[in-house]
Order: structure tokens, then sequence, then C-alpha cells
């Protein structure tokens, strides 16, 4: 069983991944309408939704409530909106999820997904519920909660690489499943698309996973390959053993200008993180 956890570093000392949230931005717009759910996926079945919260006397937890009336709908929309991002048409090959188990309650963090197969788990903090709505404005907390969601439902319906290491917090695998989820919360707007926002970290590296690696891969959608997002989740199953480099090559063309390393160049000096090589 993997753990797919969101850490503030405040919260933990020491954990090795941290995440930028809107809590506190100021600059946020007041709204973020939710992507709308093309046609094809507007029946799809992502699994049920079995949603409970375990500590209804948490304040988080009557926020919560309030703001989110009908989570089992709120959270199979949220998943047919990561799977439109994820993939062409219903006839892929998209893992079957039967039960989401989705749950509110106290806990130190944000938010994390358990269970594997076709019984997915994922937790969601009051605690962060509730520094999330520390001004009331309830659009950036549904801002917040839809970016988590599409965060951790990625990984119910991603496809995971073979061949290239474990969920180890450094390996090309562990790489490819947190930029990718990152990279699908950057696509349906629940990260700023601007890359000039503060929630673009800057420099770093396509391994860095997270935010590093998901602005990368939406830059790639914009600028490259405008479903590059659902052909590298694909290359999962398409190059094996996978690497960045492969998988690059494999959706863009086999040169050494779509070399990971060139990319990433190109990527760090479009956005003004690299100044431009003499
Ligand atoms: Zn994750």
């Amino acid at each position: 069983m993997r753990l797919h956890v969101i850490l503030l570093a405040a919260l933990a000392a020491g954990c090795t991944t941290t995440t930028k949230t809107s809590t506190g931005d100021a600059q946020q717009p007041a709204t973020h309408e939710p992507i709308a759910i093309e046609a094809q996926w507007e029946n799809y079945n992502p699994g049920t939704v079995d949603f409970e919260i375990t500590t209804p006397e948490a304040a988080g937890a009557d926020i919560y409530q309030r703001i989110i009336p009908d989570p089992e709908k709120y959270i199979t929309e949220n998943a047919r909106r990561v799977i439109q991002t994820l993939y062409f048409s219903p006839d892929d090959s998209i893992p079957q999820i039967d039960t989401i188990k989705y749950v509110v309650r106290d806990f130190d963090g944000i938010s994390y997904k358990s269970g594997g197969g076709n019984k997915v788990r994922i937790d969601y903090s009051t605690d962060w519920i509730e520094k999330s709505f520390a001004d009331n404005d309830t659009a950036k907390l549904d801002y917040e909660t839809r970016g988590v969601i599409y965060h951790e439902l990625t990984h119910a319906y991603q496809l995971e690489p073979q061949g290239c290491g474990h969920y180890d917090g450094k390996s090309p695998f562990w790489a490819f499943i947190e930029g990718t989820a990152d990279g699908v919360r950057v696509a349906c707007g629940c990260f700023e698309q601007d890359f000039d926002s503060k929630d673009r970290p800057r420099g770093g590296n396509w391994m860095d996973g997270y935010r590093k690696t998901g602005y990368f891969l939406y830059w790639l959608q914009l600028n490259k390959d405008k479903d590059f997002i659902k052909k590298f989740n694909r290359s999962a199953l398409e190059v094996v053993p996978w690497s960045f480099d492969g998988a690059m090559k494999h959706i863009l063309g086999d040169s050494e200008e779509n070399s990971i390393e060139n990319l990433w160049n190109e990527y760090q000096t479009a956005v003004g993180d690299l100044a431009e090589a003499e």
C-alpha cells in the first residue's frame, strides 16, 4: 500500500514534501469556476463515493458541510474532471475504481490518498479546512478543496510507470506520480496557470516532483502538444522501462531537441528562471 501525503512544512518539521496553497494569498481572484465536464465524461462512473465525517465535533467538519452540501456529487464531478485531463476517451485503459472512500477528519496535515487496486481512500483534514477558511472566503475554500482533490484523485486514476523505481521520494517513478498529480491540478485551474504566479516554484529539476514537475508538464502541454498530459500518462504503458527522457522522445519525437535536459532548459529559459545561453 502506498501513501501519498501532502504535508505542510510548518506542521510537520522534517517532512520532505510541501505544497503551496492559496491560503493567505491576497492576490487570489475571488472566484475560480470549475472547468467544464466534457460531454463524453458526463455519465462516466468514476466509482461509488463513500463519504464520511469521523470527527463531526471539529470546526472544520462543520465548515465543510456548509460549503459542500453534496459531497458525493462534488467528488464524483471532480473525479470526472481529473479523468478527462488524463484520458482521451472512456475507451482508454482507465483504472477501474469501485469505491472512493472519502474521510473528513481531524489530523495534522492536508490530505492523502491510500489504498490500492479498485478501492481508494482519501483523507482530508478538518484542521486544514479551518485554516483555508480563516477569512470566511467560501470561494477560496472551494478552490483549495478542489485543488487538493484533483491532486489526490489523480493518484487514483493515473497510470503507473514500470521499471523506474518505487515510491521513494526520489525515483523517476515517484517524480512521475507526484509531478502528474500537480500537473493535473494546474491544468484544471486549481494552481494559478500564470507562470509568473507565486504558485509556481522557481528553478529546480524535473525530478523534483510536485509543482516543479507539474508546471513543466503543463508548460509542455501549452507549448509542445495540446494533449501532452494525456500522452505523458499513457507513456507509462508505452515506454517500458519508463524514463523521463524516453517519454519525452516517445511523445514529441525522437530527436536530441526533445531530450529531457533540452526541454527542461527550454522551459526554464521561457519562464525566466534561467538566463538565455550566451
Ligand atoms: Zn501526491
